[in-house]
């Protein structure tokens, strides 16, 4: 089977995300989107994607798309979601993305006006090749933040195992970011019994000419506990 088979082009997947969500109460323009997603500009894309069906978006960015907004910053977005109805819902997309060139390279893509394939995601490149070369993670390098602490999570994850493939890693830093978001909306519907919060995750397959989307979760955490979406709908 191709890697990533069952993923679906932009529009699909915002359609679906529609789908999925209205039962759970989650509807465009009364929930506030927020993104988790790689820096890289090939996913400004999906932003604008994301933008048109739920509104604009929270950033939550960093390098590989790893959240490192901490809870300072979800209460921030959690200030600015609407409540008229008396709940407050966030629609987090937290997706981690991955180049498949024109020979079928995984992690390579063709940007427009740039000659040679280029590396998508490049901060997992750069991380994958740290971890390769033994860099402990034990240290925060002020000047590099989000990429050192991007290696600190994964070697983490790995502790001295040498690091799997690239499509592997960046299944692992989908997760890694999803345990970070639990975490922080754990935490924040402990304080907020009014607050909702959809998790979308996967990750984002760019070819030469088009996105496609690969969802690996999809869930809604309330004070009462967490539902899982993926077995209703998909
Ligand atoms: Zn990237």
């Amino acid at each position: 089977m191709l890697p990533y088979a069952d993923a679906r082009p932009l529009p699909e997947y915002l359609a679906w995300t529609e789908q999925v969500l209205a039962p759970a109460g989650f509807r465009p323009h009364h929930a506030l989107p927020l993104v988790s997603v790689c820096r890289d500009e090939l996913m400004h894309p999906f932003v604008e994607a994301v933008t048109a069906t739920w509104g604009a978006c929270f950033d939550m960015s960093s390098l590989g798309g790893y959240p490192l907004l901490g809870r300072t910053g979800l209460a921030a977005a959690l200030g600015h979601a609407p409540g008229l109805d008396g709940r407050h819902r966030l629609v987090v997309h937290a997706f981690t993305h991955l180049g498949i060139d024109d020979d079928g390279a995984v992690g390579l893509v063709h940007r427009d006006g740039v000659e040679e394939p280029t590396a998508a995601c490049g901060a997992l490149v750069v991380a994958r090749q740290a971890l390769a070369d033994g860099v402990s993670g034990v240290v925060l390098d002020r000047h590099d933040v989000e990429e050192s602490h991007l290696v600190a999570q994964l070697r983490g994850r790995l502790g001295d195992a040498a690091p799997p493939d690239l499509a592997t890693v960046t299944e692992m830093v989908r997760d890694l970011a999803v345990g970070e978001l639990d975490y922080l909306v754990a935490e924040a519907t402990d304080d907020h019994a009014d607050l909702e919060v959809a998790l979308l995750s996967g990750v984002v397959v760019h070819h030469r000419h088009r996105d496609l989307v690969a969802v690996s979760g999809a869930g809604v955490r309330t004070a009462a506990g967490r539902v899982d979406l993926l077995g209703s709908a998909g």
